[in-house]
């Protein structure tokens, strides 16, 4: 399962080791031990239930990054993950929001029309207004991070839409402001 640092990435799932091989090389292969054992969460008290979790609870396999993750680190860029389903947290949702509209506007029901419309809908949107879906997900981030939940948030920047920053009292008076 190891492969040389130079291995290159497109070859990684060609000729995946078996299972088993694996843990025989580790000395955690036993008579009995079951593929899968069927349980989707790994019981990390008894990882000896199947030979997938057994796998699954080594040290190296809990640390293995995502490959998307290698690759674009490996090319020497740095890669931050948004949380998942959070995508007032991600601006470009807003910017992607934004150009669709315009292609719905515009939509003349054909595919042709929509190779055109497409990249017009995109350079429709102004960069002062991607600023502003930044400035937005940053300020939920603030939220956030004074403790408030996603309504509180929603409503504290619907309030305070005008604002560059969310007043301090607000997150002081929260559960006052929002009954
Ligand atoms: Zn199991």
């Amino acid at each position: 399962m190891v492969f040389p640092d130079d291995y290159p990435y497109e070859k990684l799932c060609e000729k995946p080791k078996g299972m088993k091989v694996i843990l025989q090389e580790r000395g955690l292969w036993g008579s009995g031990l079951k593929g899968f054992c069927g349980n989707k969460e790994i019981s990390l008290e008894n990882p000896r239930c199947c030979a997938r979790h057994v796998l699954a609870t080594q040290e190296d396999f809990l640390n293995q990054k995502p490959i998307l993750q290698e690759i674009i680190e490996g090319l020497g860029h740095k890669v931050i993950f948004y949380p998942k389903f959070h995508c007032e947290l991600n601006y470009i949702e807003m910017y992607w929001g934004a150009a669709k509209r315009y292609a719905r506007q515009h939509c003349t029901y054909t595919w042709k029309g929509l190779q055109e419309t497409v990249p017009q809908a995109l350079d429709s949107v102004p960069l002062s207004h991607i600023r502003k879906y930044a400035q937005k997900s940053a300020k939920f981030m603030e939220c956030y991070r004074k403790g408030l939940t996603g309504v509180q948030a929603d409503y504290v920047l619907k309030k305070y839409k005008s604002h560059r920053a969310v007043p301090d009292f607000i997150f002081e008076n929260i559960d006052e402001l929002i009954k």
